[in-house]
């Protein structure tokens, strides 16, 4: 997450939180954005001329700003664009409970549906880089497409090895 632009965050009128509400969808205790998201599953919501994260901005609309201005808007369900199981937290609790509730390091290879370790990837990339293998090659051997190759070569993925 980018560092928070604390300028465009604060508490919304009447009329702001109507139309805010307007994109909100109950599912039991949670309150999910049906909005426009980012890329990243985020929900964005035109607040005051500028886009501003929904998640963050209802946080501010019902706790305000957090009194330390390094906080984050962490989520302790695992909808990203649920806008009602968030709460203030530091960056290293906030990535220490995102691992935890989502079983770990999801590019690594504790994630259950990877069939690559450390070893592999490693393994991956020093053949690679001896231009003597295509990704298509590589992705054959060991078991994985072309596009997960393609990611571990370009460090999109397992960026922590
Ligand atoms: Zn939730």
């Amino acid at each position: 997450m980018p560092k928070t632009n604390w300028s465009k965050y604060d508490k919304m009128n009447a009329r702001e939180l109507k139309r805010f509400n307007k994109f909100i969808k109950e599912e039991g205790e949670h309150r999910l954005w049906t909005g426009a998201c980012i890329k990243a599953g985020y929900g964005v919501f035109k607040f005051r001329k500028h886009m501003v994260l929904t998640h963050t901005l209802a946080l501010v609309h019902k706790e305000g700003k957090p009194d330390d201005l390094k906080m984050e808007c962490a989520h302790s369900c695992r909808f990203k664009n649920c806008i009602s199981c968030i709460s203030w937290k530091t960056h290293s609790q906030n990535q220490g409970e995102d691992r935890l509730r989502d079983g770990t390091d999801q590019y690594g290879e504790k994630n259950s549906q990877s069939k690559l370790t450390n070893e592999k990837v490693l393994s991956i990339r020093a053949e690679y880089s001896t231009d003597n293998f295509t990704q298509k090659e590589l992705g054959l051997k060991y078991g994985a497409s072309q596009q997960e190759i393609s990611n571990i070569v370009n460090r999109k993925t397992w960026t922590h090895i």
